[in-house]
């Protein structure tokens, strides 16, 4: 190796821009290089030092600025040159965000990587809205999934009835384009009552909660991606809360 070259992996947060950990800012703050997915604040980007190199890596559904492969090779190329990088990923790494496999490419090329944890979106998005995952009584077991697999299949209904059935509340990532299917599943798997929320943009301006029976909102709901479906406990916890539980 060059020089002092080194990767950070690090998780930038779910959108609002002071949602990244102290760590990862002073990281970004310090790099050399950048390579930003597109969910990434763009207001954090402003905190790369001057003259720091900024790559965009973005992969929106169906449409990628760069295959994984040359993401790696760019991340290995960076740190040959001696470059401190910071890849930047929304929300958390390690949470289908293939931070882990970057990481893994960079450690068995000799090359020093470290992943600096970031908060899910749908952490901050339980937060922003009331939605709790692990609450007494009502969500003692949940389950966080992701609706698409690599390639943009669908992850089969098999796998998604038996998280509905074994957990008390169900989050889907990556979901926005099956939200309908998956809703309309959770209604024939635990009827159609069950409660069920949409979250779109979450810690955002854009942020928008959408709550109703699974029913209901199987047959009437078109979210916007980024957005998460939650079932079960953690959004029947808030309607029976909250005063303003059901708006
Ligand atoms: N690493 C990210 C997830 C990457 S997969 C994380 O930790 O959250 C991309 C999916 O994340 C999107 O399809 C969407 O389901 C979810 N997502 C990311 N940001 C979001 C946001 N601000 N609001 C709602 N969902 C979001």
């Amino acid at each position: 190796l060059a020089g002092p070259g080194r990767v950070y992996i690090v998780g930038a947060g779910p959108g609002d821009p002071e949602l990244i950990t102290v760590k990862g800012l002073r990281l970004l703050r310090s790099a050399d290089a950048v390579v930003y997915d597109r969910l990434v604040p763009g207001e954090l980007l402003g905190e790369a030092k001057r003259g720091a190199r900024l790559v965009y890596a973005g992969k929106a559904p169906g449409r990628h600025a760069m295959s994984q492969d040359e993401i790696n090779r760019l991340l290995e190329g960076l740190a040959r040159e001696g470059l401190v990088v910071v890849r930047l990923h929304g929300g958390d790494p390690l949470t289908f965000g293939r931070g882990e496999e970057e990481c893994a490419y960079l450690l068995s090329r000799g090359i020093p990587c470290e992943v600096v944890p970031g908060i899910p979106s749908y952490v901050a998005a339980s937060a922003e809205h009331l939605l709790p995952l692990g609450s007494r009584g009502y969500s003692r077991v949940y389950t966080v999934a992701t609706g698409t697999l690599a390639g943009g299949t669908p992850l089969p209904r098999e796998r998604l009835e038996a998280a509905m059935r074994a957990s008390d509340s169900l989050v889907v990532l990556m979901a926005a384009s099956r939200a309908a299917e998956i809703l309309g599943l959770a209604a024939e798997t635990l009827g159609p009552q069950a409660p069920a929320a949409i979250v779109e943009s979450a810690s955002t301006p854009k942020s928008k909660l959408t709550l109703g029976p699974a029913g209901e909102l199987a047959a009437t709901a078109k979210p916007r991606p980024p957005a998460l479906i939650y079932i079960g406990g953690a959004v029947r916890w808030r309607l029976d809360t909250l005063p303003t539980g059901r708006s």
